[in-house]
């Protein structure tokens, strides 16, 4: 049998967005604690976070839009020594709603 096979690929991005994600406006599960200078740790959540919800102020602050978090808990773990953010899933019926296949 000599058949071709297609085999369709998504790129991660794709995949992210058939997510849905609730607000819980004025209630964000995850706070970044006020801070002079971040820690390194903090400061990688620039490029760890999968959801992008981590950015840095002119400031050299690091700031959080915790709208579309994936709850992976990769922040959580990340600074659980510097005790930098603070973590809580969100409210019953808000966050993530995910979409599978
Ligand atoms: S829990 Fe995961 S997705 Fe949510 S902000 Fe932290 S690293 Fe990003």
């Amino acid at each position: 049998m000599n058949e071709m096979t297609t085999i369709q690929t998504a790129k991660v991005e794709e995949k992210l967005y058939q997510n849905r994600y609730l607000v819980d406006a004025g209630r964000p599960h995850i706070r970044v604690k006020p801070h002079e200078v971040p820690s390194a740790g903090l400061l990688a959540m620039i490029h760890l976070c999968p959801a992008g919800c981590y950015s840095v102020a002119e400031s050299g602050q690091v700031e959080l839009a915790a709208d579309g978090c994936l709850e992976c808990g990769t922040c959580r773990i990340v600074t659980k020594g510097t005790g930098e953010i603070e973590w809580n899933y969100p409210r019953g019926g808000f966050g993530v709603l995910y979409k599978f296949g």
